[in-house]
């Protein structure tokens, strides 16, 4: 049946300014109209929508999540949790994820393929949840600290084991390829700036991932270890904390997508050792703060392509509150409310290679719209208000 959403205003995400009086037709799915509502006539039976005084956003993405970490402020305590009870908590993050208007995620590492079963329940109709487009394990050198992700990562050392290491995860299932190219903030020992997998074993991943249309994400906070990533081919750089000027304009000149996921970075200092953040990361993430912030808008103003990603599930950092990166490339200054809904949206669906399928309003993609009460691009900080949240189709079903 067709599904008319009319008399809303229309923000499409390919850049156009508001449609004041719009309307957006979708059958099976799949947009067949969205644009000024005098162009279009109605089919007799339609489901219709009057939206008038609403707002329609394209549905929300988010490039970088961990759906099986809960938002605890000691990342170690999340081993703690059964696996059983990690994945049912997941499936429930998913639905409050959606809920706030997220129709796609991309999960970026879980402890024993946990996103490959909520994807499959959320396919089988089980629970209601996003897209979640998966990454099984991450693909990591032996290194000290990852106790503290018990299952998250795969260890792999040589251009062999890297190989083995990201066919296994294809084999079950995994539609992008995760490495880690510098240590992390969140490993006690990890050391931020310091690279870790080579560019060989990063470029083995990658070849495997290719092999099946599939791309590599690469965790990078040094310079260095964005630039082995960049050379092994990766296509997202996750963080770019700490690029310097060659690795900004590697990262232009390949036309890589960063995804600077700055909420991780502010919780953790909002929230710091007085609500439970362990000591070794308070050091760390007071450490990049500065740089992170000088760094992010250099790349922007270079024109590195820039896509959301919240790494939710970091510590104090939660499923459901993604909409609060949103709010950060605005409130630090960074792009205004256009260009943040747009890094949301389009620029997100690109750096994911789903451009073509998600991220806008036009005919031919799939029909994830978010219906809002107030207009986002007025006031960023309404995507945080449930309230605001009137409706969200997926593919075009209605979720409720
Ligand atoms: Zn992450």
């Amino acid at each position: 049946m067709q599904i008319i959403l009319k008399n809303s205003a229309l923000f499409d995400g390919t850049g156009n300014d508001l449609i004041k009086d719009s309307l957006v037709a979708f059958e099976n799915g799949i947009i067949t109209y969205a644009g000024p509502a005098n162009d279009f006539t109605v089919k007799k039976n339609s489901r219709v929508y009057n939206l008038s005084n609403k707002y329609i956003i394209p549905g929300l993405i988010d490039a970088h999540i961990h759906l099986d970490l809960h938002g605890m402020a000691d990342t170690y305590l999340e081993n703690l949790v059964e696996n059983k009870l990690r994945a049912i908590r997941a499936a429930k993050e998913m639905e409050t994820t959606i809920q706030a208007g997220f129709t796609t995620v991309r999960n970026m590492g879980s402890v024993d393929y946990i996103d490959i079963a909520v994807k499959e329940a959320i396919k089988q109709e089980l629970i209601t949840g996003p897209r979640v487009l998966t990454s099984g394990k991450i693909i990591c050198m032996h290194s000290s600290g990852e106790s503290y992700f018990s299952g998250m990562y795969r260890e792999a050392d040589g251009v062999d084991e890297n190989r083995k290491a990201a066919r296994e995860q294809l084999a079950e299932g995994a539609e992008y390829l995760k490495v880690m190219a510098t240590g992390a903030i969140m490993n006690p020992g990890g050391v931020p700036a310091a690279p870790q997998l080579d560019i060989d074993e990063i470029r083995a991943v990658v070849e495997e991932g290719k092999k099946l249309g599939k791309h590599t994400a690469a965790h990078a906070h040094g310079a260095q270890g964005i630039k082995n990533a960049i050379k092994a081919g990766v296509r997202t750089i996750e963080h770019g904390t700490m690029a310097d000027d060659e690795a900004i304009k590697m990262m232009v000149d390949n036309g890589i997508y960063m995804i600077p996921t700055l909420s991780s970075n502010y919780l953790m200092l909002l929230h710091g050792e007085k609500d439970g953040v362990p000591q070794f990361m308070m050091e760390k993430a007071k450490e990049i703060s500065e740089i992170r912030k000088k760094v992010t808008r250099k790349a922007i103003d270079a024109g590195v392509k820039i896509a959301m990603g919240t790494d939710a599930g970091t510590p104090y950092n939660y499923h459901g509150k993604n909409s609060l990166e949103i709010t950060r490339f605005v409130d630090e200054n960074l792009i205004n409310e256009k260009d943040a809904v747009i890094a949301s949206t389009r620029k997100a669906a690109e750096a994911l290679d789903l451009g073509d399928k998600l991220g806008t309003i036009e005919k031919g993609k799939f029909a994830d719209l978010v219906v809002l009460e107030k207009n986002p691009l007025e006031d960023i900080h309404c995507l945080l208000d449930p309230e605001n949240i009137i409706m969200r189709f997926k593919e075009g079903v209605l979720i409720t």
